[in-house]
């Protein structure tokens, strides 16, 4: 499942883009000078540093002692500066050493722009580390800020929602009123995109994988009377186990049926109380917490089985899906393998979207309550089966 990483880097820059395994872990490497430190970090870091202190003498021991001397007798003194701090009590930490000389190369930079050339380079090259590192920093704060649960949650990203709307508009106005149209626009955009595309991330973490060796199977919008007793047979037949996201109404209206899916062995998700697709993207914090609550009243009452998992309708989240779910201790689950079953009318052009390239790890959305429910579901065991053997 697709997480983010923390991988103690020292920099903001490669906790967002250094991925866990590829950081040196601690025990592997006892010299405290890089341990817990991203390898390509280490390794950007480690040259630049030294190179940059060297960099910095020379230009001043070139003008009292000439090219020769001041460049060579330059190469000790770095040394001895880059060593001393290992010496003061309160920065021989590894960490707190490399961010002492991150924000000293930065200092450095910003002073020394416009030098001799390879001052020049030397100085823009650590002020984009700073202007990346400043970027991902940022970038880390919101997605933390996207996990914070309940009111705070809601009142956050409302005031986040209308800042960058504000934002965009006044700055828009610096020029004129098409560029703040545009700006508004553009935040409408990309708001849009972020809770209709169910695969979006943005407002909080969505499960696309399993991350695991399983192929998960996921079936929507039921209990179903017709359908729901004919999938549990299959599923029996593949000697499968599904998720069966239930609508709360449909729970209430054939609670045997639910109670059923349980007994079988399988798990129930949360779908909503009443499944509203057209509008659930746009939903205040009011309604979507009664959707996503009562629904999980009915299914606790019900059956006794608390969900887990929470999926929105046609996979729109809105603003408040994550501080509703969080509160609750739910978890929100996608799916990276859709046929579009309940719009299709024949099993055909929907296996032919899902079967393909089927791989471990994969989340497969499929629906009952409709007319092909069965030979889809019954095709899609049997490649599962063939996949993870
Ligand atoms: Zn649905």
């Amino acid at each position: 499942m697709r997480q983010v990483s923390d991988n103690r880097a020292v920099s903001a820059l490669f906790r967002v883009f250094g991925g866990k395994d590829a950081c040196c872990r601690a025990e592997d490497y006892e010299k405290a000078d890089w341990c817990g430190m991203h390898r390509l970090e280490c390794a950007v870091l480690g040259f630049l540093v030294p190179l940059t202190v060297w960099v910095a003498i020379a230009e001043g021991f070139v003008a009292g002692l000439g090219r020769g001397l001041g460049i060579s007798l330059a190469l000790p003194v770095a040394f001895l500066v880059l060593s001393i701090l290992s010496l003061v009590p309160f920065v021989r930490g590894a960490q707190c050493q490399w961010r002492f000389w991150l924000g000293l190369m930065v200092a450095w930079g910003c002073f020394r722009i416009g030098g001799p050339p390879i001052v020049n380079v030397l100085a823009w090259t650590w002020l984009g580390i700073f202007a990346l590192n400043t970027a991902a920093l940022i970038l880390l704060g919101f997605r933390k800020s996207m996990r914070w649960t309940g009111r705070i949650g809601n009142t956050w990203r409302v005031f986040l929602f209308v800042f960058a709307h504000a934002a965009m508009v006044s700055l828009g106005f610096h020029w004129s009123w098409h560029w703040a149209l545009g700006g508004a626009v553009l935040m409408s955009a990309l708001f849009c995109w972020s809770v209709l595309n169910p695969s979006c991330q943005w407002l909080g973490p969505v499960h696309l994988e399993t991350g695991d060796d399983e192929i998960w199977i996921t079936i929507d919008d039921g209990p179903d009377p017709d359908d729901t007793p004919v999938l549990l047979d299959l599923l029996d037949v593949h000697q499968t186990k599904a998720i069966f996201f239930m609508i709360g109404e449909k729970v209430r209206a054939y609670p045997e049926l639910a109670r059923e899916v349980l007994r079988r062995g399988h798990e129930i998700g949360n779908h909503t109380m009443t499944h509203p697709s057209g509008e659930f993207w746009s939903l205040g914090p009011v309604r979507t917490r009664r959707e996503i609550v009562d629904c999980q009243e009915v299914i606790f009452e019900t059956t006794g089985f608390r969900p887990k998992w929470f999926r929105a309708p046609v996979g729109h989240r809105n603003l408040f899906t994550h501080p509703v779910t969080g509160q609750l201790g739910m978890e929100i689950m996608g799916w990276n393998r859709r046929g579009f079953d309940a719009v299709a009318k024949s099993p055909g052009p929907v296996l032919a979207r899902i079967l393909p390239n089927l791989a471990k790890g994969d989340i497969v959305l499929l629906h009952e309550a409709t007319s092909i429910a069965a030979p889809v579901l019954d095709a899609v065991l049997a490649a599962r089966s063939k996949t993870i053997k």
